[in-house]
């Protein structure tokens, strides 16, 4: 698969603020990302130093495998990093007409992007009539305009009603599933949940999480376990139908689930090998916990 983004050991100071500590991130083409992490995690410094807006202190990035220069990558690249921004006394229309004029791009591009966000219908609206939602959609339908390969979008739903948040979520599916890649920072978990297939969750800037969003949301929970013998452990359960994966973890054995399993059974299927456990443990949703217990800190 093609690589839209490579970002590796990026880091970000200002002054004593470590912002940003050591994040890598590979983007593959066709993929929906998100940077997940509460406010003041190093989400938009991130975003900023990619699309070159702030300079980064130390670490490596790359667009479209290094092949040309930021510069260049960036006409391919549709960004909404601040609240949008158009001319309140001309329509949706006029608007996107003169982002078209600076971007080179077609003007037969406004009706497909007005189009895609739902917002035909009101082209020849003033700008300064629209809801927030409205607002957004249409900075979501101006950064469309050049038909980038990544759109990148910071905290696309903030301040917006059920309604609004919904019909955002549901214009990025929309776009995804044109092949579209996306990179979008959230602090809301569930936005990512329902919206991404991969995340990189931060906390102070630091990496908790990199990988698969359905990796991080194991739904049934794991187990932790521990033996005499931890090779033996592991061994037992090998070929066990509900577990996903195993990890050795600072001597205990984690073991995550693909299908329900209670601890009375795993333990029942153990003392039937001749294994007893000295350590059991369920646990669930560890990381949506820690996530959200660390949001409500702020
Ligand atoms: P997020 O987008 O996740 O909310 P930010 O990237 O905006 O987080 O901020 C990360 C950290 O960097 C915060 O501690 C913030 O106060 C600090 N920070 C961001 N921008 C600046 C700046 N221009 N000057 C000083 N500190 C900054
Ligand atoms: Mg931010």
């Amino acid at each position: 698969m093609e690589t839209i983004l490579t970002i590796e050991n990026l880091n970000k100071r200002f002054g004593a603020v470590h912002a940003v500590k050591n994040v890598s991130l590979e983007i593959k083409k066709g993929n929906v990302y998100g940077i997940l992490g509460p406010n003041g995690s190093g989400k938009s410094t991130t975003l900023g130093i990619v699309l070159n807006v702030v300079n980064k202190t130390s670490g490596e990035y790359r667009w479209f495998g290094g092949t040309m220069e930021t510069h260049e990558a960036l006409k391919k690249v549709g960004a909404i990093i601040e609240r949008p921004n158009f001319y309140p006394y001309m329509t949706a229309q006029e608007n996107l007409e003169l982002v078209c004029k600076i971007k080179g791009a077609s003007y037969n591009k406004v009706a497909e992007k007005l189009e895609v966000v739902g917002l035909l219908d009101r082209k020849d609206s003033k700008f300064r009539t629209f809801s927030l939602g409205m607002k957004q959609r249409l900075a979501i339908a101006s950064a469309l305009l050049n038909d980038p390969e990544i759109l990148i979008l910071d905290e696309p739903t903030n301040g917006l009603d059920p309604q609004g948040i919904r019909q955002i979520r549901d214009i990025i599916k929309t776009i995804a599933s044109q092949g579209t890649t996306i990179l979008l920072a959230s602090h809301l978990l569930d936005e990512v949940e329902k919206v991404c297939s991969h995340v990189l969750v931060l906390r102070k800037g630091e990496i908790l999480y990199s990988g698969k969003v359905d990796g991080m949301i194991s739904n049934e929970g794991f187990f932790e376990l521990q033996s005499e013998n931890i090779n033996e452990l592991m061994s037992a359960l090998q070929n066990h139908p509900a577990i996903e994966k195993m990890e050795l973890e600072e001597g205990k054995l984690v073991v995550y689930l693909k299908s329900a399993l209670e601890a009375k059974d795993i333990n029942k299927y153990l003392v039937e090998k001749g294994i007893y456990l000295n350590h059991l443990v369920k646990r669930k949703h560890s990381l949506e916990e820690q996530f959200l217990q660390l949001t409500n800190k702020n």
